[in-house]
């Protein structure tokens, strides 16, 4: 009898507490928001010719089968406007909600991504590196995965695409230790090619997730409002919350896809 008692109080205490738990993450008004981070895509037949790149590359059906759980799921997917305003205090949205984001501006999101993401009825931001925009020519999508978008389907996806935010990701500091060697002005001019050449914007993905002191104070004097992360370690891999600081955005790395198992609890996962 007593032993009952015990289990039953057991049981009991364990279900207030999953309770309390549950009512925590979906009552909890600061919520974190899943910043997605992606960068390439293509079939598995053509990520096999590209052994190289495969951490920056998910597979198209992965990408759809992630979409769909998102819908399934009722999930929301912001603009980058309705991120910044949810940041500020502005704005309350759904606890379940995303943020897709794509670094680099590869000819793939328009071939593969975008066409996905109207059919779903998706919002989703693009952060361009300028300079690889402008050199880009190939149109057709022939199986390479290291080409880049032109300027003209820029400037076509602004129009075929109107849930597609394009921001900057640097106009011509991708290459390697380029955050660490420029100075103030450099990254000041650089938002002022993007602007002109690009597309006008206040939000920025910095280049490889590098970022110091000089270029977030360059980003704020010419008026950006949020710059996001990528990384370094793993650790740094985590939901957004209205706590961080505006120019350290943090992302969620799923570049090379997930199982959907392993998606839908990397969305729960409070952190
Ligand atoms: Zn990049």
């Amino acid at each position: 009898m007593k032993k009952n008692v015990i289990i039953f109080s057991t049981i009991g205490i364990i279900l207030l507490i999953l309770i309390g738990i549950c009512c925590f993450i979906f009552f909890d008004e600061n919520h974190k928001v899943a910043v997605l981070c992606y960068h390439n895509l293509a079939t598995a037949e053509e990520i096999a010719n590209f052994p190289d790149e495969k951490d920056w590359v998910i597979d198209v059906n992965n990408f759809e089968e992630q979409l769909k759980y998102l819908k399934d799921h009722n999930y929301k997917t912001l603009t980058i406007d309705e991120f910044y305003k949810w940041k500020k205090g502005e704005i309350d949205i759904p606890y379940k909600s995303v943020l897709i984001t794509f670094d680099d501006g590869f000819l793939s999101n328009y071939h593969y991504a975008f066409p996905l993401l109207k059919k779903y009825n998706m919002n989703a931001t693009v952060f361009l590196v300028g300079e690889f925009i402008d050199s880009a020519e190939q149109e057709e999508w022939d199986g390479n995965i290291k080409t880049y978008m032109t300027k003209n389907l820029l400037e076509k996806s602004k129009i075929e695409y109107p849930n597609i935010d394009f921001c900057s990701h640097s106009y011509g500091l991708h290459y390697e230790n380029s955050i660490k060697e420029n100075s103030i002005i450099s990254m000041k001019d650089d938002t002022v090619i993007f602007d002109n050449n690009m597309t006008e914007t206040k939000v920025f993905s910095y280049p490889f997730g590098e970022y110091n002191h000089n270029i977030i104070e360059a980003l704020k004097q010419k008026g950006y409002i949020m710059a996001f992360r990528y990384g370094p370690t793993k650790d740094d891999y985590r939901k957004a919350s209205r706590d961080d600081d505006d120019f350290k955005i943090p992302r969620l790395n799923i570049s090379h896809g997930m199982e959907i198992w392993k998606f839908g609890l990397r969305l729960l996962l409070p952190n």
